[in-house]
């Protein structure tokens, strides 16, 4: 029997109640100053959810004010690093209270089924925050042995302000985990803007910061559009640094915004479109399954979907079928369904732009073998649906192994060798991800080194862990999120000479 969330949990239908969500801004809930509201919409069905204040320049400026308020005189950067560390690690212990309100909002808002949605989701950002709670008492300077006369130096790690935060949809709460959680650590304000089509978990994590005794002003988050609260925060003049997750071409934006404002510090984690390579010798049971996974994890709304897999000549049709089997074997439904393998994508959007992608295949002279359209199941059509879909006799050059599609589709393109997978490998503007399947030692290596990508998985696919720095060559982005190099991203270090005089 299909097990479903039917009687959504009290605390999901307690925050939908009551009228439009507000903005949280200097630790007070309020609307927009437009007094606009926008809707989100859940994605298996079409229908409106709940309706979101649409914040706007005003509002970003005020959440600014508030932000900087809150860093230059408030309680937060010159509190004890120790008692920094007990509010992160509360606010830990509150989400993972409030875990199950956390993954149906979510898988509501988002689609993504609800049991990746509890187990990595809303799991992940609960271990996220318990890690960063860790670092407050480890951001340290150095010593530096110069060499100017009687004079001592040393460095200073400070936080670099009051950041902007820029979140997508794909994995909302998350995402907006990996950006909090290290600018918290360090003792920054944040002005937090969730993704349009998927707004409803930042802000729970908004009253959830509250609750864990975060002081006001310390994290604001406005609901908006990119192109209008987005651009605020990203042109502001008094905010230090902006921190963005999402697609390559607002990522340009955004270093534009930079450029033309005031040259505030950005970090940027931008599309992917990663290389999955199969070599001969793999365990093919382990790279048949890792291919699949990797492409059709959250319908492949991932910036390190492995959506180029790579297979050695002689094995490839043996692992093309596979994974066209695999896909025809997911389970599509309603996240909200225990059951569910692959949920609808998150919008109307793109689901028209990922089935452009859909037709776009086989007229390039790929050879669809599993999928290829929208679902047609009659319980499924109000929703996002699309089939997993396997394209075959793909070439590296084809436009739909070259731009991210960001949904459930994989292109499986074959190679001779090496050389040849490295050169194919990287033949494409992005470099986030990779993965490689083989049994020699050698082949792993090599491949790991040549290959221009942030994160290389080898016989695995897809794990992160808040201790591994995790982003971008190329056009995948600017700086590392996660460890000590998201520390870094959110401290500037101040260099201190001392005259120690002539005696
Ligand atoms: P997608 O096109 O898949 O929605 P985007 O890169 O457009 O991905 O969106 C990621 C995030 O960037 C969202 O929060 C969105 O609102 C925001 N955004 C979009 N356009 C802009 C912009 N011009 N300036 C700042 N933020 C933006
Ligand atoms: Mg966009």
């Amino acid at each position: 029997m299909v097990m479903t969330v039917r009687d959504l949990d009290p605390g999901v239908t307690a925050f939908l109640a009551g009228g439009a969500k507000q903005l949280l801004i200097g630790g007070r809930w309020q609307e927009a100053a437009s007094g606009k509201t926008f809707a989100t919409h859940n994605p298996a069905t079409g229908e409106e959810l709940a309706r979101v204040a649409e914040g706007d320049r005003e509002d970003i400026d005020r959440a600014v004010r508030a932000a900087r308020q809150a860093f230059d005189a408030g309680p937060w950067p010159a509190m004890t690093a120790a008692e920094r560390s007990q509010v992160l690690w509360k606010l830990a212990d509150l989400i993972e209270e409030r875990a199950e309100v956390f993954a149906q909002l979510e898988t509501l808002d988002n689609g993504k089924p609800i049991t990746a949605a509890r187990r990595d989701d809303v799991g992940g950002t609960v271990d996220y925050f318990r890690y960063f709670a860790g670092w407050p008492t480890k951001v340290e300077g150095a010593t530096i042995p110069i060499s100017v006369p009687n004079t001592f130096a040393y460095t200073l790690r400070q936080p670099v302000g009051v950041c902007g935060q820029i979140i997508p949809w794909n994995y909302p709460l998350m995402m907006a985990a990996w950006k909090l959680a290290p600018a918290l650590a360090v003792g920054c304000t944040v002005v937090l803007k969730p993704a349009e089509q998927t707004p409803l978990s930042a802000l729970y994590l908004g009253q959830t910061c509250l609750d864990a005794g975060i002081p006001e002003g310390v994290v604001n988050v406005v609901t908006g559009y990119g192109d209008t609260a987005g651009a605020a925060l990203a042109e502001h003049m008094d905010v230090d640094k902006v921190a963005f997750t999402g697609s390559t071409e607002i990522g340009r934006t955004i270093l534009r915004a930079s450029s033309i404002s005031n040259l505030k510090k950005v970090s940027l984690e931008l599309g992917g479109k990663s290389p999955n390579i199969v070599f001969a010798d793999a365990d093919l049971d382990l790279a048949r399954e890792g291919a699949a996974a990797g492409i059709f994890y959250n319908m492949g709304q991932d910036c390190t979907a492995g959506s180029r897999v790579f297979v050695e000549a002689p094995v490839y049709d043996d692992v093309a079928q596979y994974i066209a089997d695999h896909a025809k074997k997911l389970k599509l439904g309603p996240g909200l369904d225990e059951g569910t393998e692959i949920g609808p994508l998150v919008s109307q959007e793109q689901l028209d732009r990922v089935v452009g992608y859909l037709n776009l295949g086989p007229q390039e002279g790929a050879r669809v073998l599993s999928g290829g359209a929208r679902a047609t199941e009659p319980e499924l059509q109000s929703g996002y649906f699309v089939r997993p879909t396997v394209f075959a006799s793909a070439r590296n050059e084809m436009r739909i192994a070259q731009e991210e599609i960001f949904g459930p589709v994989v292109s499986v393109i074959p190679f001779r060798d090496v050389e040849d997978v490295i050169a194919q490998g990287n033949a494409v503007a992005y470099g986030l991800g990779a993965g490689v399947w083989t049994n020699n030692l050698q082949k792993a290596h090599r491949v790991a080194a040549g290959l221009k990508a942030g994160t290389v998985w080898v016989n695995t696919y897809g794990g992160t862990d808040p201790a591994l720095p995790f982003g971008g060559f190329k056009q995948s982005g600017h700086g590392r999120e996660m460890g000590s190099e998201a520390i870094h991203l959110y401290t500037e270090v101040k260099s201190v000479l001392i005259n120690l005089g002539e005696n």
